[in-house]
């Protein structure tokens, strides 16, 4: 089983091909979104929940909420309520009024394009601001979420535990016109294939770049 084990690292482009042709349409966050700051609202919400869960709360919040200065100015309980079902409910709030209140008196109520910027708004760190860059201001970003830790980890591109330094170390592998794309693509992987219990190792086409997988399988 050894011998035919093939590094990720070194076979990246190899990986990205077949992660290309298995899933072609995978080309955008599965969140609902028509603007910046309501994509923002929806990643903020998407913490410790699904997307799907998040798309059902948003098509009616975002009806009531049109843009920051509502959500500035909602009673905290009633924002509560509106967002109760996607979990950390109180957080949340607290995060996206605070969040909504710092674009309105720092950046004159647009979403900032820089990750620095992004990550100084309540709630927002890196993964949701590189999903915000990655996806609707047309940078490159590789998303560290739940499904890229665990991959990077089992195929052998981190070591690493903190989603900050798996980002850096995924950085210099992944080629930087592929972040994006990349990070849309483990996703789906994730979601199908590379599941977080019982992977199905067997039918994957990354088998032969993944000594985990060699040896659970
Ligand atoms: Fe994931 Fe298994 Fe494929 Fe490795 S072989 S990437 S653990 S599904």
């Amino acid at each position: 089983m050894e011998k035919k084990y093939k590094p990720a690292v070194g076979n990246i482009e190899k990986i990205i091909e077949i992660l290309d042709s298995e899933y072609p349409e995978s080309t955008d966050t599965t969140l609902n979104y028509k603007n910046p700051f309501q994509l923002l609202i929806a990643t903020i919400l998407a913490a410790q929940s699904t997307d799907k869960l998040v798309n059902k709360v948003t098509e009616d919040l975002f009806k009531k909420y049109k843009g920051p200065k509502d959500f500035a100015n909602v009673d905290i309980e009633e924002l509560q309520e509106d967002i109760k079902s996607t979990g950390f409910y109180r957080n949340k709030a607290k995060s996206i009024k605070k969040c909504s209140r710092d674009i309105l008196e720092k950046f004159e109520g647009k979403v900032p394009q820089n990750i620095d910027d992004l990550t100084s708004l309540a709630g927002v760190g890196r993964k949701t601001a590189n999903v915000v860059l990655g996806n609707i201001f047309g940078k490159q970003a590789i998303i560290v979420d739940t499904h890229m830790k665990r991959i990077s980890r089992r195929l052998g591109l981190t070591t690493n535990s903190n989603p900050t330094k798996i980002e850096f170390d995924l950085m210099e592998i992944v080629p930087d016109d592929k972040w994006t794309d990349f990070s849309h693509k483990i996703v789906s992987f994730g979601r199908t294939i590379c599941l977080g219990r019982n992977p199905k190792c067997q039918i994957c086409k990354l088998l032969k770049y993944c000594k985990f997988g060699q040896e659970n399988a």
